[in-house]
């Protein structure tokens, strides 16, 4: 069994696609173990994407993750990681393969719906970053 950290972003959850992306991760019996909704702080979001920092899309990429309330999730599943990262697809959605979250729903490269860890260390980090031990079930 492995983790991996799941966010909804600001533009997902404006949009009212929560239950449309949750619904996708449970047909694909990638089962979730922790979820809450948090506004993450211009602070917050710099600190969680700190290895983007030297990245040009650094400043607007952290405004738009503190732009409004985001859904957190832990994942669970048989090699999580490569699975969920599949399902939402490439960064930009013009380049996600067919049936993707990010090529059925995102608007742009930035407001691309959801994050997903991309390896066992980073998901290590950013589900401590979100969650403690209390909270995944
Ligand atoms: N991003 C962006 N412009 C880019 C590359 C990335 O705005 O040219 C944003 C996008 O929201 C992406 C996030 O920065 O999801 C993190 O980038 P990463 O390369 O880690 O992509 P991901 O792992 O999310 O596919
Ligand atoms: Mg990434």
């Amino acid at each position: 069994m492995q983790r991996t950290l799941s966010i909804i972003k600001p533009d997902g959850v404006r949009r009212g696609l929560v239950g449309e992306v949750a619904g996708r991760l449970e047909k694909q019996g990638l089962n979730i173990v922790a979820m809450k909704m948090l506004h993450m702080t211009k602070k917050q979001a710099e600190g969680f994407y700190a290895v983007h920092r030297e990245q040009p899309f650094f400043e607007s990429l952290t405004d738009f993750m503190s732009s409004g309330p985001a859904v957190v999730m832990v994942l669970e599943a048989d090699d999580v990681i490569a699975r969920y990262r599949e399902l939402m697809g490439a960064t930009d959605c013009r380049e996600a393969a067919e049936g993707t979250i990010r090529r059925d729903l995102a608007t742009d490269i930035e407001k691309n719906v959801v994050h997903g860890s991309d390896s066992p260390e980073t998901a290590a980090f950013e589900i401590a970053y979100f969650f403690n031990q209390l909270e995944i079930v």
